[in-house]
């Protein structure tokens, strides 16, 4: 029984060490080391390698090292196969920050005060109270969740919207698309946190933008092809969005005339929001593992139907 690693090399490394320390079990090879494929259990990785049945006849779980999984073309996995994305603590501290940030810079009206410096301009606008900004969550999941939480703890009023109905204490919890309405209506911040599925592709679109009140902020760090970009620069040129942030793209990076990198009221990041931390999420990792050995449930198990 043993683990094949491929991707970032640092990270292996990492785990390498900590695993021979707490699991010396349990062998792990660095990409393109694989010991003897036969053994081969687990597999961890951004991206499937072709041949994989026939490279890893016994590969049972592929982990992928994010908190995402759609870059897997779930048709192509060998019968019984099973998928798991990445739930680590880690994961979720950057992502919390990046968010944080995010509201508090357009809560605050940042953007504007960075243009105003570049005229010169000393002008002081109002500042509110963190109550009387909403913040609404697409995607009120793992990320989600921990990102509503500490916006709370700063007096944002917060509210999410998921799939299947959700409760969490200060919450205000929408579910499925006949709730969209009402949450977007009660969205002057727009975060979205939702994984990529058939259901969420172009998702941040016009008709979205449209129900959410005029002047509202966006920050997109879920995944490129959920935002419509051509409908993003029209919200923000008609002033229907004040500020976007947005953190994913499609493609990434943007090729270099693309309309995004110039625009005044959008700030770009490189997929920078988070990031898998090696040292908590190899815990998980083995921890997985181990619940998978005995045959118990395994956290972050992706179910190929719903795509995520
Ligand atoms: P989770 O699976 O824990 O949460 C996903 C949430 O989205 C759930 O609440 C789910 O609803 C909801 N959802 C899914 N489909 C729909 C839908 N059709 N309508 C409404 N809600 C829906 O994922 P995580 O929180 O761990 O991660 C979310 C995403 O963040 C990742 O998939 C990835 O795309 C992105 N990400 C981006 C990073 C970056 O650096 N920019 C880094 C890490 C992740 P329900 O609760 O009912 O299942």
């Amino acid at each position: 029984m043993s683990i094949v690693y491929d991707s970032d090399q640092h990270r292996g490394l990492i785990w390498q060490a900590w695993l021979a320390e707490h699991a010396p079990d349990l062998p792990f090879y660095l990409w393109p080391e694989t010991g003897d494929p036969q053994q081969v259990n687990y597999l961890v990785t951004w991206s499937v390698p072709d041949n994989l049945s026939e490279r890893f006849p016994n590969l049972k779980v592929i982990f992928s090292v994010g908190a995402g999984a759609d870059q897997f073309d779930y048709s192509r996995l060998p019968p019984g196969v099973r998928v798991v994305r990445m739930i680590e603590p880690g994961i979720a501290q950057s992502m919390t920050a990046y968010i944080t940030f995010s509201v508090l810079a357009l809560h605050r009206e940042i953007p504007m005060y960075l243009r105003q410096q570049q005229k010169r301009e000393w002008k002081k606008g109002r500042i509110l109270p963190t109550e009387t900004c909403r913040v609404g969550i697409m995607g009120l999941g793992t990320l989600g969740e921990a990102a509503a939480l500490q916006l709370l703890s700063l007096g944002f009023r917060c509210s999410g919207w998921s799939r299947t109905p959700k409760s969490v204490s200060g919450v205000t919890c929408w579910s499925g698309d006949e709730e969209l309405q009402p949450f977007l209506a009660e969205s002057d911040i727009l975060v979205c946190l939702l994984p990529l599925t058939s259901r969420t592709r172009g998702i941040l679109n016009r008709d979205v933008f449209q129900q959410l009140p005029a002047g509202a902020g966006l920050i997109h760090a879920g995944r490129g092809q959920q935002l419509n970009h051509g409908d993003l620069l029209t919200a923000l040129d008609s002033g229907q969005l004040s500020q976007a942030i947005v953190d994913v793209t499609d493609p990434e990076p943007l090729p270099e005339d693309h309309p995004f990198w110039a625009h005044p009221s959008l700030w770009l990041t490189p997929h920078i929001a988070s990031e898998t931390q090696p040292e908590t999420s190899v815990r998980v990792l083995l921890e997985n593992i181990r619940c998978h050995q005995r045959g118990a449930p395994i956290a972050g198990l992706v179910e190929p139907e719903r795509g995520y």
